[in-house]
């Protein structure tokens, strides 16, 4: 209730404005006494809780002049932090029709509007306001980063796409980056179709707008490896380590299926080998220690695991180990008892998060390219520490 004396403000200002200037000719005493009867009318209206009828009132009968139009903007953002999107809406819908307002107060206006309608989820609304903002030096990256997140909730990948001249122009980094996303996006729906040149063009495409994009990596080695390209595909793996280290540990085992079925088999336990010195994946550790076993090196596979679990304990690591044991032929363990431990570490790491949004901290057992909870693209990765990497 109290802070709807807001309303009040650009009446007040409007006020002191109209009593500096009454003092020598009398129309202005004119003004002065209508200007106290608004004010009188609009705090009535608010004392006796017609909250309603008080906006529509004032915003009737009060005029938007230089000094006021901040206090209307801090009238429509206090409805907003209030939940009251209607509200919020019907002072900045106002505040656009305004005639009188300068170009970027104006944009502003658009801008606030346009925030209205995309939390009101009046996407089509929303779309019209972001798309008069796009070439605006002040709201123009604002605008095309909403108008993305419009696209993204409506899977309208193409409409993304058709902004890409202005993104680019923005020199955004983060909207070239969730551009690139819609290109990946357009690829999965090119791979569905079997429409093998357009998925590698589109893939290519998303890699220029960010050679950091992971995931666009990770689908052209699907593509390559589905047209048996195993080269190919494995050169696209090992990028994925120079882009991005905490997602590779997810892409070890797709790798090494491609491995296995190209000319250069014999590198892909020296490359995990290589990952595991230099980021301490736990799954390149394990992966690295399959190895060791199929050399026939047990003794040297557990002087090397226990090593690597003093350095850097982690609860796979040890899952690993007591399989190890377990395959063990030795009499001084106990085989039962060391399989109930392994099923109880596996259930626990069942349930535990495998992946983690390095943008919002949501934790999930499956991934996501995009976060359900931030939106964020590619910020999914396998979870570090003790329960993870
Ligand atoms: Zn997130």
């Amino acid at each position: 209730m109290f802070e709807l004396l807001f309303l009040l403000l650009p009446v007040a200002v409007g006020y002191g404005w109209f009593m500096g200037r009454n003092s020598v000719k009398q129309k202005n005493q004119l003004a002065k006494d209508s200007l106290t009867i608004k004010y009188s009318t609009g705090l009535n209206y608010l004392l006796s809780n017609q909250q309603d009828k008080a906006i529509d009132y004032l915003l009737e009968t009060l005029e938007v002049e230089d000094d006021t139009v901040e206090a209307h903007f801090a009238m429509a953002n206090l409805f907003r932090r209030r939940g009251e999107l209607d509200r919020a809406l019907k002072v900045h819908e106002y505040l656009v029709r305004q005639p009188m307002l300068q170009d970027k107060e104006k944009q502003h206006a658009v801008f606030e509007l346009g925030r209205d309608f995309y939390s009101a989820g009046l996407y089509d609304r929303a779309e019209t306001m972001f798309l008069r903002l796009t070439k605006s030096p002040v709201y123009g990256i604002k605008a095309l980063s909403y108008l993305l997140q419009i696209y993204q909730s409506i899977k309208d990948w193409q409409k993304g796409i058709d902004l890409e001249k202005l993104i680019i122009k923005s020199k955004d980094k983060k909207l070239k980056h969730v551009l690139a996303n819609f290109y990946c996006e357009l690829a999965n729906i090119a791979i569905a179709e079997d429409e093998y040149i357009k998925e590698l063009e589109l893939l290519q495409h998303a890699l220029q707008l960010d050679p950091k994009s992971s995931r666009a990596n990770l689908v052209m080695a699907q593509v390559f490896e589905s047209s048996k390209h195993y080269n190919d595909a494995c050169r696209c793996y090992k990028e994925i380590f120079l882009q991005d280290r905490e997602f590779f540990p997810d892409v070890i085992d797709k790798m090494q299926a491609c491995y296995d079925l190209s000319d250069h088999k014999d590198e892909f336990y020296p490359f995990i080998k290589e990952v595991y010195d230099k980021t301490g994946s736990t799954s390149a550790l394990i992966k690295y220690l399959e190895y060791l076993d199929k050399a026939d090196t047990k003794q040297r596979s557990e002087e090397y695991i226990l090593a690597a679990l003093k350095r850097r304990p982690t609860i796979r690591g040890f899952k690993h180990f007591i399989k190890m044991q377990l395959n063990e032929d030795s009499e001084q363990t106990s085989p039962q008892s060391l399989d109930v431990i392994k099923e109880l570490v596996a259930a626990y790491l069942k349930v535990r998060p495998r992946y983690s949004c390095r943008n919002c901290g949501f934790n999930s057992t499956v991934h996501y390219w995009s976060c359900p909870s931030c939106h964020d693209w590619e910020q999914l990765k396998p979870v570090r520490g003790l329960e993870g990497e």
